[in-house]
């Protein structure tokens, strides 16, 4: 099977990791960050969840995220 390797999960690395997988390839996608989705990501907003839930995302671009080394694959 055919491999390749996205560097940066952000819309465009995820949109053509997505396209290539539906095509048979074999994709690991690689980002400096611990979340995906680069600019277009969400971000929770500490305390927000309860319950033992995830945190709820932002409405605006104000909440801080941590960035940290990842690698991630599909
Ligand atoms: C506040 C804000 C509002 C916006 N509103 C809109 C809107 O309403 N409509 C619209 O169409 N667009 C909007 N945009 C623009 C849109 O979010 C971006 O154009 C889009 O998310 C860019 O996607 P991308 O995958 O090209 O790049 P990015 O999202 O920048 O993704 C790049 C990824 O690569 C990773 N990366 C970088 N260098 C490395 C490396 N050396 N090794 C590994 N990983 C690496 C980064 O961590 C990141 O995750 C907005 C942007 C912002 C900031």
């Amino acid at each position: 099977m055919p491999s390749v390797i996205v560097v940066g999960g952000g819309v465009a690395g995820l949109t053509v990791a997505h396209e290539l997988v539906e095509r048979g390839f074999e994709v690991q996608v690689f980002d400096t960050r611990t979340a995906w989705g680069g600019k277009a990501r969400s971000q929770p907003v500490a305390g927000t969840g309860t319950n033992g839930r995830r945190d709820l995302p932002a409405s605006t671009a104000s909440a801080s995220t941590h960035a940290s080394t990842a690698t991630s694959s599909t």
